[in-house]
Order: C-alpha cells, then sequence, then structure tokens
C-alpha cells in the first residue's frame, strides 16, 4: 500500500462472488489491495470519494460493433467516439467485431480492426469472422487465436453478406476447439426469414412496423438447436450471441446440462423493449435483428437473469441515426439493423432488474464484468477488482434518479431507444487504468490511451453461467 497512487474510498466493493466496505488501492494502473475501510494511503496520492457508491469492476461489453459496415450503411462512430460513450455508461472493455466485407480475408479483416485500437478511452478486444470455408481458413484462424482473437463470429442469416453454411460452421468449431477458440453465433434460420419476408411482403407488410412478424421467434429457436446439435457432436464451446427468447436461452443451458460448453448472451434491448415500440410513431428506430419479442417474451427472457441460465449481457451496439434508420423504412429487408446501447446498457439492466426487479448487485457485475471478461479470454485482468487486474472501476450512484433523453448521451447518434425513461441509478466517476476519465457527468481526461487485448485461449467449463445468484 505504501507505494499506491490513488484510492477509492469509502465505498462497497461489488464484485460477482461477494460485496463488502472496502478501499481499492491502484498503482500503476493495476489494483494493488482490496483494504479495510479506513487503511491510511500515503501522502500525495489521490483520493476519490465513494461514500455512498457501489464500486465495481467497469463494465465489459461482449458484443460492440464500431464503425460497422452492413449493405449500403456504415455506423457512426470511431474508436474514440463509440468508448467515450461507453465510459459514460460505465464500460471500460469493449469487445468489438471484425466482418469481412464480401470477399476480404477473415485475418485481413481483424488486423485492419485491430490497428484502430489505440484511438480508444479505454481497452478493447475484437472478434473475428468467418463467413466461408477456403483452405487457408484454418491457418488464418491459427494466426487469429495466437494474435489474441480466439473468438470467431458467425452468423446463420443474411445471405450474401455474411451467412454462413452449416459445414463451414462445422469446420470453424472444429478448427477453434482445437486452437483454444471458440465460435459466437447469430442464429436464426434464413430460409425461414426469407420465405416469412416475402409472405409479408406479397401482403404489403414488410415496413418497420411489421418488423416483429418478419423475423419470428421460431426461426431463432431452430437455428439455435442446429448449431447446438453441430457443437455437441464436436464437443466444441459455442457462445450464442443476442438471444431473444426463453426457449432459445433454455435449449442452451439444457446442452449445458448435457456437458456441452454452450453460452447464453443476452442484449439490454431484447430484456427492457418489447414489440410494442413497431406501433409507436417511429418503429424504425427500433428495427433489430432478432426483433423485439413480446412484452410476455422480454418477461420471461429476464427471469433467466435470476435463474443463471443467461451468462453474459452485451449491448449489440450499433450507431445508427434516424436518418440512416428512415432512409429503408418502408421494407424491413433493406433497413441498417441495429440499436446505439453501448452508453446505456449498464443503466438500463441496473435500473430495470437491480433496483427495479432485486437482482443481486452481485449477479449484475457476474452478466455484464465479469463473465463477459472470462468468456472472452480476458479475466482476470477485467471484470474484476481483485489485486493485479487494471484498474477499471465504475462508481455508482444507485439511488441517483434520471431521464434518458438523447441529447445528454455520447453517441455518435441523435437518438435512443430509451427517450424518456426514468432510470434509477448510474455511474458518476468512471476510472480506466487507474485514471478518472469521467466525473460527474464531464469527461475530464481524454487523452486516448487505448490497447487491444490479446484475449487468452477460451477455456471454459460448463459450469459457467449456471450459478445461481
Ligand atoms: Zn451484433
Amino acid at each position: 500500500m505504501r507505494d499506491a497512487e490513488l484510492v477509492v474510498r469509502g465505498g462497497t466493493v461489488v464484485e460477482a462472488g461477494w460485496s463488502a466496505p472496502a478501499d481499492v488501492f491502484v498503482a500503476g494502473g493495476v489494483v494493488v489491495a482490496l483494504a479495510e475501510p479506513g487503511t491510511p494511503a500515503p501522502g500525495g496520492a489521490t483520493e476519490v470519494d465513494a461514500t455512498g457508491r457501489l464500486v465495481m469492476p467497469g463494465g465489459v461489453d461482449p458484443h460492440c460493433h464500431v464503425g460497422f459496415t452492413s449493405g449500403d450503411f456504415t455506423s457512426l462512430d470511431d474508436y474514440t467516439r463509440c468508448t467515450t460513450a461507453a465510459v459514460f455508461g460505465g464500460t471500460t472493455t469493449i469487445v468489438d467485431f471484425a466482418i469481412p466485407r464480401p470477399g476480404q480475408a477473415p485475418a485481413d479483416a481483424a488486423y485492419a480492426q485491430r490497428a484502430k485500437a489505440d484511438r480508444g478511452l479505454c481497452d478493447s478486444a475484437l472478434h473475428a469472422c468467418v463467413v466461408e470455408w477456403d483452405e487457408t481458413v484454418p491457418d488464418q484462424l491459427g494466426a487469429l487465436v495466437a494474435d489474441g482473437m480466439p473468438t470467431v463470429k458467425m452468423f446463420t442469416t443474411y445471405r450474401g453478406e455474411t451467412m454462413a453454411g452449416e459445414d463451414t460452421i462445422l469446420r470453424t468449431m472444429r478448427t477453434l476447439r482445437d486452437l483454444g477458440g471458440m465460435v459466437v453465433i447469430h442464429c436464426e434460420a434464413n430460409h425461414i426469414i426469407e420465405d416469412t419476408q416475402e409472405r409479408c411482403a406479397a401482403s404489403g407488410r414488410i415496413g418497420a412496423e411489421h418488423m416483429a412478424a418478419t423475423r419470428p421467434e421460431l426461426a431463432e429457436t431452430a437455428s439455435v438447436a442446429e448449431v447446438l446439435a453441430i457443437a455437441e457432436s464436436l464437443t466444441a464451446p459455442v457462445y450464442f450471441v443476442h438471444q431473444s427468447t426463453a426457449e432459445a436461452v433454455e435449449l442452451v443451458a439444457a446442452a449445458r446440462r448435457r456437458g456441452v460448453p454452450a453460452f447464453t448472451e443476452s442484449v439490454a434491448h431484447h430484456l427492457v423493449l418489447d414489440d410494442g415500440n413497431y406501433d409507436g410513431p417511429a418503429p424504425e428506430r427500433f428495427v433489430c435483428c432478432p426483433p423485439l419479442r413480446s412484452r410476455q417474451a422480454v418477461d420471461a427472457l429476464g427471469r433467466h437473469l435470476f435463474t443463471g441460465e443467461i451468462t453474459t449481457i452485451g449491448s449489440d451496439h450499433c450507431c445508427y441515426d434516424v436518418a440512416q434508420k428512415e432512409s429503408r423504412r418502408t421494407d424491413v429487408r433493406a433497413m441498417p439493423n441495429g440499436l446505439p446501447g453501448v452508453e446505456t446498457r449498464l443503466p438500463v439492466i441496473f435500473s430495470e432488474y437491480v433496483a427495479g426487479a432485486g437482482l443481486p448487485a452481485t449477479r449484475f457485475v457476474e452478466l455484464t464484468a465479469a463473465n463477459p471478461a472470462r468468456t472472452n479470454g480476458l479475466y482476470p485482468r477485467k471484470g474484476t477488482l481483485m489485486p493485479g487486474s487494471d484498474a477499471d472501476i465504475a462508481i455508482w450512484d444507485p439511488a441517483a434518479r434520471w431521464r434518458v433523453s438523447a441529447g445528454d448521451l455520447h453517441m455518435a447518434t441523435d437518438y435512443t431507444p430509451y427517450e424518456g425513461m426514468t432510470l434509477t441509478g448510474r455511474p458518476r466517476t468512471v476510472l480506466v487504468g487507474g485514471r478518472v476519465v469521467v466525473h460527474d457527468g464531464v469527461l475530464v481526461d481524454p487523452v486516448p490511451r487505448g490497447r487491444h487485448l490479446s484475449a487468452g485461449p477460451i477455456s471454459l467449463t460448463p459450469a459457467l453461467g449456471r450459478t445461481a445468484p
């Protein structure tokens, strides 16, 4: 403690497995001790007052698209803008995606995106992506895993853009299993979706207000079952992104009980917002894939935060603005899919589930920081405040009441799907690498010091994510 440069004093430390009053001592950008409240600090150490606050590891967002190009649209942020918004929202690590453009090699896409990490205000990691199999893919995957990118995104939808066939999924999963990597996968059965969209279009119901009907729940269920079967036959790890229904979560949970290392991510908007928004005045602002589901489905999904069956919560941040969303609102097949959310992920989940429904704060940290770090090979450097971890710290006022307004947020867009919601709880002071970056709504240290995080091999036990709160 003698050489501590900064101490976070007087708060309640919340970790994934426990919480207790403790002072956090920081030196050289890392936590050096969690100490009895009141433990003396050396003269000259900066004191950050956390009286009455929750002191949590900064959030780890396992699903965040930065400057993402899909079809005719590119989302509007870059690393500086996205990570600034992340830090304001209490998130201090993002995991971005390197999705190849048609014809581009996965490794080329990954190394190009990785080079942008130093523009970030916080650290970032990267999911690579395989769309098509060829004889160069195993060597590319070997290089990516060796270079700290062991997770690889795949899609069962978006024909002609990113959709991969079952044989490509199987080969990629098997190759990654042997390399210590893992497939992370977007599951919606494309044939069912295309057929449903055709029928909707034929009856004039293909505008944004019909979004939910164009991508039915059973398309997700069917695709999850297929991909789980591949993983089970290979005994390969698999991580399902943005699972939007309890049925999909339960398929994965049942496989996990059979010993398959399979994991569920849900994202904030599926846990909070329902398809009633498609009946409102601006349905295009809520167009995402999978779509928002019924209130009954949202509630059933949310219950799995309590049962332990959901492993992580991501944002699926994709920063389009109103003009982009409106430009193709009459045909969801041509719309930019995705919602801005890297800044709101933690506050809306804290408010709805911790303040509003009694989810333990420890489970909140597990879902939003510790497990995202574990499933991405970033733990214990990230997702915990145990000594030796990076001093990325979100100091929360659990009782603050505030109203969400796009004008007060920092994402590179002019709207938020949570506009007008009143929330309870928000991060007040956020440290990155032991430096105060945001304090009381002000960016006090705008210097980009972000690093690309080299993720370790994925070694997951089926037990992860099953711990009851
Ligand atoms: Zn996504």
